[in-house]
């Protein structure tokens, strides 16, 4: 067996350049050229996970098929490359500390003084390993979160210095992603912040092997040469980042720079042939052609910020381009709603998304929302809070159970249509307590979900505290809501969907993260085009 190879993908200069894209898109570009690849993220704060941030801290959180709470950037991961990410892609700081200290506590040191190197880097490089050691990838790209430069990325670049060296430079290479800013009184682009975030590495005990450079113009010859020549890479090594209308773009740009060539000239890898990107390149294709647009309104509570939502705006995109549709994404503040304004608000809208989330505040505005959706019949999604908001709207207004609600919000209601799941009951930590991660669902014959899934035993992700309440069902069923998709263990509701409506369904799980490029999520699909049916009926 040949070893396990790592690459591993640095940033300077400042954050938010989009590692996680050029480290999907080279694991996109490896994989089609038939490498067996997944990506990992280490993220320098303490939290054991981001379950427990607001989505304002880091954006969404995204949740795996084992039901852990991760980075959105192991969202690109999957949505690029096709495949499930687990507990093992992505690692904190807080959970490299855990780890080390419940070891310490249970004598695992043998009287040793605990200490950064060699506990806890080594710690990080067996989890840099983990991956790489089951035997079932080639190749393991490693995101290392932050700047370099940053105090709280010091044991992680450490790690990695450590972990090269005894690699080997034919297993393991650095890239390091920067900026090239563009000063336009001098009308130059700049190469000494990446000088500087070089030097800085350099000083750490690492050599970048391959800069990538994000810039808004392309690079000259002349500045490719002289970043080559101040941080002692090879010419071919500098690699332009430019930016994308799409980070679907990414991909292919990366190969135009043939940044794939070069990571496995080094890696001493063959490149026996082409990375087959037809599908890609289809997907591609109709998202930059579209014959159709349609509008759809976001109503959450976080709409400040469009990466709390990101794993929603890329199912839209993947669906969107199965319809040959561009979706227009309109963002709503659900706490500017109410039964006076949504008509007005919301009008023109081809189909209404009402967003997942936890708390009070804005839930009038949701219900509201979702009545509109209702009596107007314009295709209405929910997911997660969406759902048990449509439930409880559907409750108040129908079933007429006056000051029906969830218990999050009012632990007093007389009608408790969405209650604690009795697996919570006991639950008093916050951190990875909710009910996560992959669960089977049965779908009802004849549905709008069976439909649209083509299937009756399907998996979805989940992250939730509340259900719907059975004892409610049957009133809910003989008024036209029905269960269109039910847990065949626990017998928990995991889909309601109108009977005489378009198209109005809520799911209590989280479809938006299974959606792939390849793979478009078919409520999703289905979603958008009621969009379109509604709207070329209109026109
Ligand atoms: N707050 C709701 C619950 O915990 C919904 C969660 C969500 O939308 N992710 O059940």
């Amino acid at each position: 067996m040949t070893a396990v190879k790592y690459i591993f993908v640095t940033g300077g200069v400042t954050s938010s350049l989009g590692k996680g894209i050029i480290a999907a898109s080279l694991g996109k570009l490896l994989q089609a050229r038939g490498y067996r690849v997944t990506i990992q993220k280490f993220d320098p704060y303490i939290n054991i996970d981001p379950g427990t941030l607001n989505p304002y801290e880091h954006g969404e959180c995204y949740v795996t098929q084992d039901g852990a709470e991760t980075d959105l950037d192991l969202g690109h991961y999957e949505r690029f490359l096709n495949i499930s990410t687990s507990r093992s892609n992505n690692i904190t700081t807080g959970r490299i500390y855990n780890n080390v200290i419940t070891k310490e506590r249970e004598g695992a040191y043998l009287g040793k003084t605990v200490q950064v190197i060699p506990h806890i880097t080594d710690e990080i490089k067996r989890n840099f390993y983990l991956l790489g050691d089951s035997g079932d990838y080639d190749i393991v790209i490693t995101e290392i979160g932050g700047c370099v430069g940053d105090i709280e990325s010091l044991p992680f670049i450490e790690a990695l210095r450590q972990a090269r060296f005894e690699m080997g430079s034919n297993n393991a290479l650095v890239i390091h992603l920067t900026l090239i800013p563009f000063l336009k009184s001098a009308g130059e682009l700049k190469t000494k912040p990446t000088q500087h975030s070089v030097k800085q590495l350099l000083e750490a005990g690492i050599q970048p092997d391959i800069l990538v450079c994000r810039t808004e113009y392309p690079l000259p010859e002349e500045i490719r040469r002289k970043l080559a020549l101040f941080c002692n890479v090879q010419h071919k090594d500098v690699i332009e980042s430019i930016d994308a209308s799409t980070i679907y773009d990414v991909p292919l740009l990366m190969k135009k720079e043939k940044l794939d060539q070069r990571v496995l000239s080094k890696l001493k890898l063959s490149a026996t042939h082409e990375p087959e990107l037809e599908g890609w390149k289809d997907f591609l294709g109709r998202l930059k052609n579209p014959s159709y647009e349609v509008n759809i309104a976001l109503v959450g509570k976080y709409v400040a910020l469009p990466d709390a939502y990101k794993s929603i705006v890329e199912a839209f995109i993947h669906a969107g381009a199965v319809n040959e549709c561009k979706v227009k994404l309109t963002y709503f503040s659900a706490e500017g709603i109410d039964d006076a304004t949504v008509k007005h608000t919301l009008d023109g809208v081809d189909g209404i998304l009402v967003a997942p989330g936890f708390g009070e505040r804005g839930i009038e505005g949701k219900i509201c929302t979702v009545k509109h959706a209702r009596e107007q019949k314009i295709p209405f999604f929910g997911i997660c809070l969406g759902m048990q908001i449509a439930v409880v709207e559907f409750a108040r207004n129908v079933l007429d159970l006056a000051g029906a609600h969830s218990t999050e919000m009012d632990a007093n209601t007389p009608y408790p249509v969405i209650h604690l799941l009795e697996s919570q009951k006991s639950v008093t930590q916050k951190g990875g307590t909710m009910r996560l991660g992959a669960y089977p669902c049965k779908l009802k014959k004849g549905t709008k979900a069976a439909q649209a899934y083509g299937d009756s035993l399907i998996s979805e992700r989940h992250r939730h505290r509340y259900e719907f309440n059975n004892a409610f069902l049957k009133d809910f069923e003989e008024h036209g809501m029905i269960p269109s998709g039910i847990n065949p263990e626990s017998g928990l509701v995991e889909i309601m969907e109108l009977k005489n409506h378009p198209w109005f369904l809520g799911t209590q799980f989280h479809p938006e993260l299974k959606s792939t490029v390849l793979n478009p999520h078919p409520l999703f699909v289905r979603f958008v085009k009621a969009a379109l049916d509604l709207k070329s009926g209109r026109i």
